[in-house]
């Protein structure tokens, strides 16, 4: 079920012109969500898929990538077909994912071109973000999936204050450069799109900047 298309951008897919795909529905509910209307799988979908195809045979030749965000795209069981259908017409394919169905991810691996994969925390404070029990181990296993897919990825994490502390984000990148990750990025809360009002206000900019030396060092290939 896709919940939005936004027809060009220069951020979702590095070094490439993308498509951006918003799959509807999470099985998570971080506090900070910035798609938060996405979450919920009972949405109506806003666009056919068939819409998008005729979108998409229009721009071959100006875009280089379709990227499937969301929500969680691995939630739609239809998404190894539509990856297929993008391949097909001659696109890059690009996935945003949490990594909450390991599975389902390692069956589309194969299809993928390059995949960021959301880190929400250390691994055994997951449910403090997600409110999803469960989930640091699913990530945990997804992870591991990326890396040993030899598919392009990169790791990140977005950091608020009353969520994530500087600690915790070291304590983090550091379990990550155990498992063998090589890229990863702490990027800061955003508030467009955020229905917590409790989390509105409060910026992790200096939090965020007093850590980067140490994760730029952790993870010299991530620049
Ligand atoms: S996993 Fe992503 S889409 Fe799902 S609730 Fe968390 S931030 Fe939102």
């Amino acid at each position: 079920m896709i919940g939005g298309l936004t027809p060009l951008s220069t951020s979702d897919y590095p070094g490439h012109l993308s498509a951006v795909v918003f799959c509807q529905g999470c099985p998570w509910r971080c506090g900070y969500c910035q798609n938060a209307h996405l979450v919920e799988s009972s949405a109506s979908p806003n666009l056919k898929w068939r819409t998008v195809l005729d979108f998409l045979e229009r721009r071959i030749g100006l875009l280089d990538a379709v990227v499937f965000s969301g929500g969680e795209p691995t939630l739609q069981r239809t998404l190894p077909g539509a990856m297929k259908a993008v391949r097909a017409m001659g696109f890059r394919v690009g996935l945003h994912t949490s990594g909450a169905y390991p599975q389902r991810l390692a069956s589309v691996l194969p299809l993928i071109d390059w995949i960021g994969l959301d880190i929400k925390a250390p691994f055994d404070a997951y449910e403090s973000v997600t409110n999803a029990p469960g989930s640091g181990s699913r990530a945990k296993s997804s992870a591991r999936l990326v890396m040993e897919s030899g598919v392009d990825y990169e790791f990140r994490t977005t950091m608020h204050p009353t969520r994530l502390d500087g600690a915790k984000i070291l304590t983090l990148a550091k379990e990550l450069v155990e498992m063998g990750a090589k890229r990863y990025r702490v990027q800061e809360f955003r508030p467009k799109g955020c229905l917590d009002e409790t989390l509105l206000g409060r910026a992790a900019t200096s939090t965020t900047e007093a850590i980067s030396e140490e994760i730029n060092a952790l993870f010299p290939n991530s620049n």
